[in-house]
């Protein structure tokens, strides 16, 4: 584990990447994925980069179930709490009997109802043994100033990471320390899969330039190179090997 105010503490450039740790609502094979998860850490931890993993609540189950939780712990990582409201396991939705099955975006609720997800989100995480807890990414990047307010009021989080150009983003209270993602506008963000392995390298190349740090993003669901994502989406190059391209590029 990694305190995340070490991150930032440093004079060379730093690349640094997440994980939004998904639910059954993207992935149709979870614990293959999750199984492949700690292959990515080793690969991060042994070149020096900290991996941020966003955990959902589905996930996190995955993880004790498989006894996963203690193990990768070892390697340099930061938790991150990630909800996607329509995606909670069921004892979650008792206890939020507000909940909306079609609405996605946690902004979408009231302060108070947000303060309740997130409430739960956090007990259920802990739980199941994830923590510290020490930033937050919503679901789609939604967030909004109630967000932040529940945040501070409830929990011990004071970091957030999003695309700050997305139009699910729209926060300016100033209560939580904001580490976006490395992003030029709403499309164009440093992913892993959204581009060719060359133009990410030139994403991160353009990153050294402007800051001390970029954070790239990834999904969960990608973990695993069998998994039907990668058809469905026509990616030629799975995470691992686009992460080693990164990687070395990183320290040169
Ligand atoms: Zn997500």
């Amino acid at each position: 584990m990694k305190d995340i105010l070490e991150l930032m503490n440093t004079d060379n450039f730093k690349y640094i990447i997440s994980i939004d740790c998904e639910g059954t609502n993207f992935d149709k094979n979870l614990e293959n994925n999750v199984l492949n998860l700690e292959r990515f850490l080793k690969l991060n931890s042994d070149n020096g980069i900290t991996t941020i993993l966003f955990i959902t609540p589905f996930f996190a189950d995955m993880l004790h179930k498989l006894n996963l939780t203690e193990k990768i712990k070892e390697y340099n990582v930061i938790f991150g709490l990630h909800i996607h409201p329509e995606n909670l396991p069921e004892e979650l939705n008792l206890k939020c009997s507000f909940l909306k099955p079609e609405e996605h975006l946690l902004a979408s609720y009231n302060f108070d109802e947000q303060k309740i997800i997130i409430k739960h989100s956090m007990d259920y995480l802990k739980e199941k043994g994830i923590e510290p807890i020490q930033i937050y990414r919503g679901g789609y990047f939604s967030m909004n100033n109630d967000t932040a307010k529940a945040l501070w009021e409830l929990t011990d989080i004071r970091f957030e990471s999003h695309n700050i150009y997305r139009e699910q983003y729209s926060v300016n209270n100033g209560l939580l320390t904001s580490l976006p993602v490395y992003a030029k506008d709403e499309k164009e963000e440093l992913r892993l899969e959204y581009f060719s392995s060359d133009k990410l390298i030139e994403l991160l190349n353009e990153a050294k330039e402007k800051d001390r740090y970029a954070i790239g993003v990834t999904h969960s669901y990608l973990l695993d190179p069998l998994d039907f994502h990668y058809e469905r989406d026509g990616l030629k190059e799975d995470i691992h090997q686009i992460q080693s391209k990164l990687i070395q590029e990183e320290s040169v």
